[in-house]
């Protein structure tokens, strides 16, 4: 008879870490599984955290790691797996059935915590490019563009984050946008507007990436005019926002319009003994303090599930 876990833990970013963290304090017999070598989810592609209380300046991939080590001395780790589907068991109350392409586990709760990836734009030459200066990540890719020249896509903070990180490396950057304004943070913005090598495109949208062997050069379209123009690159770092990892979870859980698992501050979703902690549930702040605040109240819920659903 395969082992029933009392809880599967999906994804070891911050939310993950967090909940696997408070499992191994609560001894809960406990799957847990990540997709990715290294833990800390997308904070791993950003190269400072300085609102994390307690550790100012603080490296993603250093608080990722941090973290990891933290759940680490409490005995427990993430098991290498990319997780393909969740479902009810039939015919045996509330078990799950969490399968991977190697393994089928079981387990009496779970909580989702796998969070967010890129947006992608689905413009022409962007697949086709990937890898060859299309880039959704300037932390991982960035070193690559020395004094180069490189385009940021977006007007958010990632956005403006990768753009002040590339005006360190790369000889040029430009920032294409398509409003007149920037929706980040004010202190990037500022911190954007000291940067001497950062030219700002406002109203405009990317058409194109084109290139040869590798990325060339960008095809813009002005919204306001709509005069087309082509910007002479090596590298285009695409930061247009993220989408919720939920696709695998439709038939499981109950999504808003925008794809996130609709569940509260305690992590509860529609479908009993499922969880879900972190940037895949709806909420208004996706950061990681909200997402480890998360990934402790879904394992308190999945306690109390635990204890009345015995
Ligand atoms: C560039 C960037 C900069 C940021 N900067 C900051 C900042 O300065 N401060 C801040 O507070 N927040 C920042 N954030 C936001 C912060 O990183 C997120 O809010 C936080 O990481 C969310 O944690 P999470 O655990 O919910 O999800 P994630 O971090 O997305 O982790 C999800 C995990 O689930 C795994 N996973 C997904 N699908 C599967 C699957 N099918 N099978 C197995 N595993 C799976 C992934 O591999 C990943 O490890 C930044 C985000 C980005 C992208």
């Amino acid at each position: 008879m395969a082992e029933i876990y009392d809880i599967a833990i999906l994804g070891a970013g911050p939310a993950g870490i967090s909940a696997a963290i408070y499992a191994a304090r609560a001894r809960l017999n406990t799957l847990w599984l990540d997709r990715q070598f290294a833990q800390g989810g997308q904070i791993l592609n950003t190269y400072e955290v300085d609102n994390y209380p307690g550790l100012p300046g603080i490296s993603g991939m250093d608080l990722g790691e941090a973290m990891g080590d933290h759940a680490a001395k409490l005995g427990i780790e993430p098991v290498r797996e990319n997780v393909l589907s969740v479902e009810n068991a039939e015919g045996s109350g509330s078990e799950k059935i969490i399968r991977t392409k190697k393994h089928e586990y079981r387990a009496r709760t779970v909580i989702l915590a796998c969070g967010a990836s890129h947006r992608r734009l689905n413009i022409p030459g962007e697949e086709e490019f990937s890898g060859m200066g299309v880039s959704y990540c300037a932390t991982c890719d960035g070193a690559f563009f020395r004094d180069k020249t490189a385009v940021v896509i977006g007007g958010g903070n990632m956005a403006l984050e990768d753009a002040i990180f590339l005006s360190r490396i790369c000889q040029k950057v430009y920032v294409v946008h398509r409003r007149d304004e920037f929706r980040g943070d004010q202190i990037l913005q500022d911190s954007l507007n000291t940067c001497e090598n950062v030219e700002i495109i406002w109203d405009s949208v990317a058409v194109e990436v084109q290139g040869t062997e590798s990325v060339t050069g960008l095809k813009i379209r002005n919204v306001k005019n709509d005069s087309e123009s082509v910007i002479r690159t090596d590298g285009v770092f695409i930061a247009v926002g993220l989408v919720p990892n939920t696709e695998r979870f439709q038939e499981l859980v109950v999504l808003d319009k925008g794809g996130y698992i609709i569940a509260g501050e305690e992590g509860i979703t529609q479908t009993p003994g499922v969880f879900a902690a972190g940037d895949i549930r709806t909420k208004k702040l996706r950061q990681v303090v909200t997402a480890v605040a998360d990934g402790a109240n879904a394992v308190a819920s999945a306690q109390h599930y635990l204890m009345t659903n015995k």
